[in-house]
């Protein structure tokens, strides 16, 4: 059997009695592209949360590591240190220095010195200078490498902090809703560029947009989270045709299509 990279089992976190997540476990392997879906309020977002130590569990294991040895507990870990083992996260919101150009901003995120000018008059070696321009090959912005990143679209904003996240070098992304607010073109190619990322990297891909699911989870499992708790998981017809997501979800016909 191989060994989950991230492992979550039985974890609940209540805010003021309100049970956010309840008993909630979840494996993701190495090299998996997993999309989580679920209604407003199902807890997607406080589950990453609880992965990336910005929330601590009140019970349960998350656990992250390649092999059984090297295995490590990521509820005794703050965020800073989380995020050094590898796990690198997007929020829905792109946050990008407006100020810097795309190539700047792509430097600031590499590992290596802290601040804004070591980073922008380091040295770059030459294989982060091939590495960044293979970051922003695959996330197409190699003709706006010179933009100030505040002049982009919305979609190339996020593709753009999706290269930031990728120049960290994580093991495993966290993409929280990639498709707000994306035009039908940007998510079909967002939808795309997260495919080309799944086997070199791992990632978990919170999503609504129901066509965009279906695009990107082709290969892959779902998870549908409902009320803090995993409801349902498996293939995206499965998934689609489980009258329990359909009644808590799918049924509502709100996000049913795009
Ligand atoms: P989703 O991302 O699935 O829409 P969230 O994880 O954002 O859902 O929220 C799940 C529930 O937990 C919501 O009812 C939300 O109000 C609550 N919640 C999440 N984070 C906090 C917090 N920091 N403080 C209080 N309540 C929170
Ligand atoms: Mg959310």
């Amino acid at each position: 059997m191989s060994h989950p990279l991230l492992s979550v089992e039985d974890v609940s976190k209540s805010y003021d009695g309100f049970k956010a997540i309840t008993n909630l476990t979840f494996y993701l392997n190495a090299g998996e592209l997993r999309t989580v879906i679920g209604p407003n309020g199902a807890g997607k977002s406080t589950f990453f949360d609880l992965i990336t130590g910005r929330a601590k569990p009140d019970c349960g294991k998350i656990e992250f590591g390649d092999t059984a040895a090297s295995t490590q507990d990521l509820t005794s870990l703050n965020e800073f240190e989380i995020n050094r083992l590898g796990i690198g996260r997007k929020f829905q919101t792109p946050s990008v220095y407006s100020d810097h150009t795309v190539w700047e901003n792509l430097l600031l995120s590499l590992k290596g010195p802290r601040g804004v000018f070591a980073s922008l008059f380091h040295r770059l070696t030459s294989t982060d200078h091939d590495r960044l321009h293979e970051i922003l090959a695959t996330v197409r912005l190699e003709s706006k490498h010179d933009w100030k990143a505040g002049l982009l679209a919305h979609g190339e904003k996020q593709w753009l902090e999706i290269g930031m996240l990728l120049a960290q070098d994580p093991k495993v992304l966290l993409v929280d809703e990639p498709a707000a607010g994306m035009t039908d073109d940007e998510t079909d190619r967002t939808g795309d560029l997260l495919l080309s990322l799944a086997g070199k990297h791992s990632l978990i891909v919170i999503e609504h947009d129901m066509a965009f699911v279906k695009q990107i989870a082709r290969h892959g499992q779902v998870t549908v989270l409902h009320q803090g708790s995993v409801l349902c998981e498996g293939k995206f017809e499965e998934v689609q045709a489980n009258p329990k997501v359909r009644e808590v979800y799918l049924g509502r016909g709100k996000h049913g299509s795009r």
